[in-house]
């Protein structure tokens, strides 16, 4: 995600992966991928620094705006299936009051959902979505006055939560939520991998678990096999099912996130009462396990 705000939660995790690699790996930071050049023999990449690197195979896991996707497969435009919404998500500095250590507050209206968590200090965040016509202008309004515009009536931690980022706006992750939907993962020597191949979105609570589970697919399905065309096509048909589910899933599941309209709040309302109900607890938990399968 390369943002502030995101490596905030994330950093021990960013810690851990990087101490497992950094003896193994030659990680650069700062630079990126200008040119990408390919026989059927290699792979050139040019960096920004002017670095060119031959490799015989190059992974573009470089997310959902993918510069390698851009330079070898063509504009996002092509790829991007836009589901109607904005996500910002920033961490509080300071921890939300009146909201439980271990709990969150939620709004939800026709449109939009705010949510305030409460994980103690330099641990709390919030996170909004809204539905909009045009989703892929909002980022350039910047967070604080995009949020402040859809956001700006509530009061309470939404209120607070506002006022916080107003202060520190750089620490907001804040872009509109689309899909990328490919035909084909790989060209040549060059494979795209997680959300640059097949972004299931944040609301999928599952992007991380797919990129992570399809980058060690990769690199088994490129043990077995001698030859990467065979070793890229094996590893793609073992994995488009899963991707191909988990994107349906999240496309039918979207109304959740912002209810469209009053009546779809009531509805979803009346499902989290009615959950509470041992009998329909049960069918409930039967038919997410069934999802998930
Ligand atoms: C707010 C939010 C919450 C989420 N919550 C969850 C969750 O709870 N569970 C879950 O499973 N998933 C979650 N996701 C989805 C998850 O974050 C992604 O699916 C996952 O991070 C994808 O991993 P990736 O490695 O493919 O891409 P990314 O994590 O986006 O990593 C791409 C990397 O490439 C770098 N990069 C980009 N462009 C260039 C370039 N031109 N040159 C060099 N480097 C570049 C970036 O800096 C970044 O480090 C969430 C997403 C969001 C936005």
């Amino acid at each position: 995600m390369g943002n502030r705000a995101l490596s905030v939660f994330r950093g021990d995790l960013e810690s851990a992966l990087y101490d497992a690699v950094a003896e193994l790996a030659d990680i650069r930071f700062g630079s990126t991928v200008q040119a990408i050049a390919q026989t059927s023999e290699e792979v050139v990449v040019t960096l920004s620094d002017g670095t060119r690197l031959r490799t015989e195979l190059l992974v573009g896991a470089d997310g959902v705006h993918s510069r390698v996707r851009e330079l070898v497969f063509g504009a996002e435009h092509e790829y991007f299936v836009d589901l109607g919404h904005v996500v910002g998500a920033f961490p509080l500095g300071t921890v939300p009051e009146h909201v439980p250590e271990g709990a969150g507050a939620t709004f939800i209206g026709p449109g939009r959902t705010a949510a305030v968590m409460n994980l103690g200090p330099q641990r709390s965040s919030a996170f909004f979505t809204y539905r909009c016509p045009d989703p892929a202008a909002e980022p350039a309004l910047g967070a604080a006055a995009a949020l402040d515009r859809a956001f700006g009536d509530l009061g309470g931690g939404v209120a607070d939560a506002l006022r916080q980022l107003s202060a520190d706006p750089a620490t907001a992750y804040f872009d509109s939520v689309g899909q990328i939907v490919m035909d084909r993962w790989s060209q040549g020597r060059v494979v795209l991998l997680g959300d640059a191949a097949w972004c299931v979105t944040v609301f999928a609570g599952y992007g991380a678990a797919l990129a992570l589970d399809g980058a060690d697919r990769l690199g088994t399905a490129i043990a077995a096999h001698d030859d990467i065309p065979t070793a890229l096509h094996t590893w793609e048909t073992s994995l488009r099912p899963e991707v191909h589910k988990r994107q349906a899933l999240t496309r039918r599941g979207i109304s959740r996130f912002a209810p469209p309209t009053r009546t779809h709040v009531w509805a979803g309302e009346m499902m989290l009462r009615g959950i509470q109900f041992p009998g329909i607890r049960g069918l409930v938990r039967r038919s997410i396990q069934r999802a998930n399968n």
